[in-house]
């Protein structure tokens, strides 16, 4: 077995502006990772979107601003993509894991979590998908947002590689221009420009934020486009169009 891969895909890359899942997006996505899991790479989805798909259930215009709201929405949305990514990886004799986390779980459980984790990977034919608890979990323990949480599950587990996948094609900066490689996050400064969406949860900043731990952790991160997933094989073998955030 390759090492994991810990793959993270955004709100905006799931769902559609009226709050429904987009099924297309979805089926590219599974079909990706599905070709690697062919190839015999390990991987471990943290996916957004639970919120999200939740909002139309709730006949909401917008994403709530309320927790109450927010949890309900999460609680029904979560079911709803999960119950989309079995059916999809089912075509690829493919299963899925649950895993639903608190910040207090990986501070306070994390054997647990990792024993978990490692016992499903040992199954070649499972994908677990992670998400944040969403529905339970409170203000302090909170791991936040979903870029954080990728970044800590992929050092949970070891993992050499992290792929952000968003609406964009990676950092751009003032001209819009995709910055392909940065070595050091501090000399980012004001260039880049900020990502944003109806349902965009962290936008850049928060993506920065995990991938300065997660490169502190020793961990490849990339940030790339979730529209266009064919691309995850080669950007493995470190091609296709990304930024990527060398350790
Ligand atoms: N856990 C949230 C959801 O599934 C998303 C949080 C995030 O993307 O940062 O809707």
């Amino acid at each position: 077995m390759k090492e994991t891969i810990v793959i993270k895909i955004g709100t905006g890359v799931l769902t559609r502006e009226n709050g429904t899942l987009d099924g297309a997006s979805l089926v590219r996505l599974v079909t990706a990772v599905a070709e690697l899991k062919a190839r015999g790479h390990s991987c471990v989805m943290v996916s957004s979107g639970a919120v999200g798909a939740g909002v139309s259930a709730l006949s909401l215009g917008a994403y709530p601003d309320d927790v109450e709201t927010r949890q309900a929405a999460a609680a029904i949305g979560q079911a709803r993509l999960m119950q989309r990514y079995q059916t999809l990886f089912e075509q690829f004799d493919l299963d899925v894991a649950q895993l639903l986390l608190t910040g207090s779980d990986l501070k306070d459980h994390r054997e647990r979590v990792s024993a978990t984790m490692n016992r499903l990977l040992l199954e070649g034919n499972i994908v677990p998908i992670v998400n944040e608890n969403d529905s339970v979990a409170i203000e302090e323990l909170r791991v936040g947002d979903n870029d954080m949480l990728s970044a800590r599950v992929a050092e949970l587990l070891g993992a050499k590689t992290l792929i952000l996948l968003t609406t964009v094609d990676g950092l751009l900066d003032q001209n819009d221009a995709l910055i392909e490689r940065v070595h050091d996050l501090d000399e980012l400064g004001g260039v880049i420009r900020s990502e944003s969406g109806k349902f965009s949860i962290g936008g850049m900043a928060s993506k920065l934020e995990a991938v300065r731990c997660a490169t502190e952790w020793g961990i490849e991160v990339l940030i790339a486009n979730g529209r266009n997933p064919e691309q995850l094989l080669d950007l493995i073998e470190g091609k296709g169009k990304a930024t990527r955030f060398k350790v």
